[in-house]
C-alpha cells in the first residue's frame, strides 16, 4: 500500500552535479523541425545538409505523400564537400526554385547541419541576403541544428532565440503575458481558455501559428517557459527586456498549479479568484494520476540524459507518483530555470550533466532500476538485459503538459511496467 511508503525528504537544489563530456547518445537539433514544421503553418524549414539528414528527418517524420511538406533538405554534395563548387550560389538556387513554386511560404528557415559547419558555410548571410531579394514576400531566417552544436530539443531553442531579435517591440502600456514553446495546439487552447478566466487579458504564444502573429516584446513582457530547454531563447528575450517568471514547469497537477499561479502573481490575480478558477482542472488532474500510483509508487527510475526533459518529470513521478528518483541524467542542467524543480526531488538524487554513455550504462546495471527512460538506441539493448525502459522521445511527442494531460503522462510511465508484469505472467 501506498500509505506505508516512508517519504523521501527533498531538495537537490545543491546537491553535487556529475558532469559527464564523453560519448553521448541523443539525436541532433534537426528533430526539432518535426513538431515544429506543424506548429508554425506559413513556416519552411530547408536543412542545409547531406543524404543522412534527409534520412533522419524522412524516418522520423514520415513521408509526406498527400500533403505538400513543410520540410525539406538542401542536399551538399560531394563536390560541395570538396570545395569544388559555390555553395552559395546553389543554395540561392534552391531557396530560389522553392518560394517560385510555394508562395504560400511566409517564413523560411535555414537549418544548419554538420555537414554546412564543416564547410563553414555562412546561413546567416545567406540568410540575410535572401530576406532582402525575397523582401515583401518571405522572410528568411537561419539557425543550427547540426549535431556538432546541438542535442535534440536544442533544435526548438535555437529555432525560437532566431525568432527574438526579428519580434515587434511592444510599445504598449499595460503588461502582456507570453508563453514560450511550441505545444501542441489543443493543449495552448486550454491554457489560453485558463489565463482568460483568470483575467488576464493579453496572452501571446511564442512560436505563434503564423509567422505574421508572431508576438511583440519589450520591458512590459511577462513570459513563462512552458518547456525546460529554452534558455537562449530566454535569454534573447531577455535582453529585449522582457522578465522570466519563475515556477514549476506545467507538468502534472502541481507543477501546473504553480506555473499558471507565476502568471496570477505578476499579474495580480485574487487568490481566491485563482482557487475558484483552476479547482476543477486541478481536482480532474489528481483524480486521473491516482490510478497510476498504486503501480508506480515505490518504483525506482533512472532518467539517461535526452529531451532535457528529465528534471520536471522525475520531480512529477516523486512528488505526485511516489516514484524514487535513482538518476537523473540531462544534457544541460540550467540551474536558475529548474531551481524549483531541484529543490523537490528526493535529497540522495544523483543529478548528472552530459553522458558517458558506458559509464552510464554501468550504473544503470549496477542500480537495476524497475523504469530506465532512454533514448531509442540504447533501450533495446537495455531490454535485452532485462531492463524496463521507456523511449524519451515519446514525452516529447505526446502532448503531456497541464492539468488535462497529466493522468496521459502518467500513463505514459506506468504503460511499460504494467507490459512487463503482463510479459512475467
Ligand atoms: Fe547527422 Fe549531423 Fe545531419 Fe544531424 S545534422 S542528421 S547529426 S549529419
Amino acid at each position: 500500500m501506498n500509505a506505508a511508503l516512508p517519504l523521501p525528504s527533498l531538495g537537490c537544489e545543491t546537491a553535487p552535479v556529475l558532469r559527464e563530456r564523453g560519448q553521448r547518445e541523443v539525436f541532433c537539433g534537426l528533430t526539432g523541425i518535426i513538431w515544429l514544421h506543424r506548429k508554425v503553418q506559413d513556416a519552411f524549414f530547408l536543412v542545409v545538409g547531406s543524404r543522412t539528414c534527409a534520412h533522419l528527418l524522412q524516418s522520423a517524420a514520415g513521408v509526406m505523400v498527400f500533403a505538400e511538406p513543410r520540410f525539406g533538405t538542401a542536399i551538399i554534395e560531394e563536390r560541395d564537400l570538396a570545395g569544388m563548387a559555390d555553395c552559395n550560389e546553389e543554395l540561392d538556387r534552391v531557396v530560389d526554385r522553392l518560394l517560385a513554386r510555394r508562395p504560400d511560404i511566409k517564413l523560411l528557415f535555414l537549418v544548419g547541419s554538420c555537414p554546412s559547419e564543416v564547410i563553414k558555410l555562412d546561413l546567416s548571410r545567406a540568410a540575410a541576403r535572401l530576406s532582402v531579394k525575397h523582401a515583401g514576400a518571405t522572410k528568411v531566417l537561419n539557425y543550427s541544428g547540426s549535431g556538432i552544436e546541438t542535442t535534440f530539443t536544442e533544435g526548438e531553442d535555437a529555432c525560437l532565440a532566431a525568432l527574438v531579435p526579428d519580434l515587434c517591440a511592444d510599445a504598449s502600456e499595460a503588461p502582456s503575458l507570453m508563453v514560450v514553446g511550441a505545444l501542441p495546439d489543443v493543449v495552448e487552447d486550454q491554457f489560453l481558455r485558463l489565463f482568460a478566466a483568470l483575467g488576464i487579458r493579453t496572452v501571446h504564444s511564442l512560436p505563434a501559428r503564423r509567422s505574421d502573429a508572431m508576438p511583440p516584446v519589450g520591458p512590459n513582457t511577462r513570459f513563462l517557459l512552458a518547456q525546460p530547454f529554452l534558455g537562449e531563447t530566454a535569454r534573447a528575450l531577455e535582453d529585449r527586456g522582457a522578465i522570466r517568471l519563475d515556477a514549476l514547469f506545467p507538468f502534472g497537477a502541481e507543477g501546473t498549479t504553480s506555473w499558471l499561479h507565476a502568471a496570477a502573481a505578476a499579474f495580480a490575480v485574487d487568490e481566491l479568484h485563482f482557487r475558484r478558477v483552476i479547482a476543477p482542472g486541478r481536482e480532474r488532474a489528481k483524480r486521473a494520476i491516482a490510478h497510476c500510483r498504486e503501480r508506480l509508487a515505490g518504483k525506482r527510475i533512472t532518467f539517461l540524459p535526452d529531451s532535457q526533459l528529465e528534471v520536471p518529470l522525475a520531480r512529477f513521478l516523486a512528488t505526485e507518483l511516489g516514484m524514487l528518483p535513482v538518476e537523473v541524467g540531462t544534457p544541460y542542467l540550467h540551474r536558475r530555470h529548474l531551481a524549483q524543480e531541484l529543490a523537490l526531488l528526493p535529497a540522495g538524487t544523483l543529478i548528472s550533466e552530459g553522458q558517458d554513455v558506458d559509464k552510464q550504462l554501468d550504473r544503470v546495471r549496477a542500480a537495476r532500476p524497475d523504469l530506465t527512460v532512454c533514448g531509442l538506441g540504447l533501450a533495446n539493448p537495455l531490454e535485452a538485459e532485462g531492463l524496463t525502459t521507456k523511449w524519451a522521445i515519446e514525452l516529447v511527442f505526446s502532448p503531456i503538459h497541464g492539468f488535462d494531460q497529466a493522468g496521459d503522462l502518467a500513463e505514459l510511465f506506468a504503460r511499460p511496467l504494467r507490459r512487463r508484469d503482463v510479459l512475467k505472467v
